[in-house]
This record gives structure tokens, sequence and C-alpha cells, in this order.
């Protein structure tokens, strides 16, 4: 492998976990590296090398949108007879040291359920553990509350469905384990191997440090 030397670029100084501050991850952190774990090991170590883009752009313009069609339309989507829809709610999870904002959680009389808008025709192993991050978080978030959050929504922009996951012990497992892979790799500066589909390098923006692609 011939990567250009990362001394050459503007490191940050990450702190070891956990110490004060705690290094945090994001959800959007959890979906690069669901998508490539070296995104997010350039991302952590390079943080001015990525340009904003106008897919970037475009994907906030439309979640702008859906959220105010969302704002006109009934629960019976969810099938849900009623409840209150709360939007951008930020999250915290201390103990996996994560963060994030979920679209929308609807509260009902017992529930708390979130809800995440994906630009896809179908919903992928990847997003369901995304969600499941925003489940841990929200039911992580009061511990006096007795409203439970067992499953959360997927809704697909194109078809306009809102998908069903339940938030198994096997699902929090697997994002327990990956949030724990996504920090050794961050704390150890270890770089991952690339992705096996190649086809995701070709738009993609760290392709220049990823020499052993292509
Ligand atoms: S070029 Fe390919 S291997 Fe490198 S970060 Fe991008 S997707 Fe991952």
């Amino acid at each position: 492998m011939n990567h250009i030397p990362l001394d050459q670029y503007d490191l940050i100084d990450i702190p070891d976990l956990p110490h004060d501050p705690p290094f945090m991850l994001r959800v959007t952190d959890l979906k690069q590296y669901l998508y490539c774990p070296r995104i997010l090991y350039y991302q952590t170590l390079l943080p001015k090398v990525r340009p904003t883009t106008f897919k970037m752009e475009e994907g906030q313009r439309q979640h702008e949108r859906i959220i105010k069609n969302e704002q006109r339309r009934t629960l019976r989507l969810y099938g849900l007879p009623n409840g209150e829809r709360f939007f951008n709610v930020p999250l915290y999870a201390p103990a996996l040291h994560l963060s994030g904002e979920v679209d929308m959680v609807i509260q009902t009389e017992t529930e708390l359920i979130p809800v995440d808008y994906k630009n896809s025709k179908r919903v992928n192993p990847n997003h369901r553990l995304q969600l499941m991050a925003y489940g841990y978080m929200l039911a992580h978030a009061d511990p006096k509350s007795d409203l439970t959050v067992k499953r959360g929504f997927i809704y697909l922009i194109p078809t306009r469905k809102a998908v069903e996951v339940k938030f198994t012990p096997s699902l929090q497992k697997r994002l327990e384990n990956t949030i724990q892979l996504m920090y050794n790799m961050v704390q150890k500066q270890q770089m991952p191997p690339p992705t096996n589909q190649i086809a995701k390098c070709v738009d993609c923006e760290f392709r220049r440090f990823c020499n052993d692609v292509l």
C-alpha cells in the first residue's frame, strides 16, 4: 500500500477515552463508518479536508421539505391513532459517548418512537443500525420516564412508506460492538482496509488519499 503520509495533513489531537472532555461520536459518523470505515478515519484525522458537497446541501434541503410535509400528515402512516410529533430532536448517550439528532420522535401515551428519513427505496441493515442508535439514546435519555422505546420507523422518501424496525437485543448488541470498533480505530489511529465495494470509491471525495483502490 502507498498511502499519503498522514503527518503531511492537519491532524487533530484525539484525547484518550474516557478522559474529560470525552471524544464524542455522532450518528452521522456511524453512517459514514458503515458506508466505508476509512471515511470516518479520514474525517476524524483530517477534519478540514472534507468539503461540503452539493449532495450534502441538497440532502439538508430535502429533509426540511419532508418535515414540512410531515406536519400536514396524520399518524396513520405509522399505524398510530394519535401521538405528538417532535422534530430534529438532539440526543446523547454518555455510556456510548454517542450523540445525534433524530429527524422525528413520536410520543404516544406509552411509547417514544424515533423516525429517521432516508432517501432510499428500501431499508438496509445499516439504516436499522442507525435507527437503533437513536432508539438507544432515547431509551437512556430520562431514566425516570416510564415510556418504552421498543421500535422505530424508517421513512423512505421516494416511496413515502414508513417501515417499522423492532429494537431487538441482537440489534442493540450489534450497535454496541460497532461503536466499540469505531472508537478503537479512532483511538489507535489505525487505517482500516478499503471498502470491498469498489463502486463506492468512484464518487468518494477521499479517493485521492486511497492509493490502493481503483
Ligand atoms: S475511496 Fe473507497 S476505500 Fe477510500 S474512503 Fe472512499 S469509499 Fe473508502
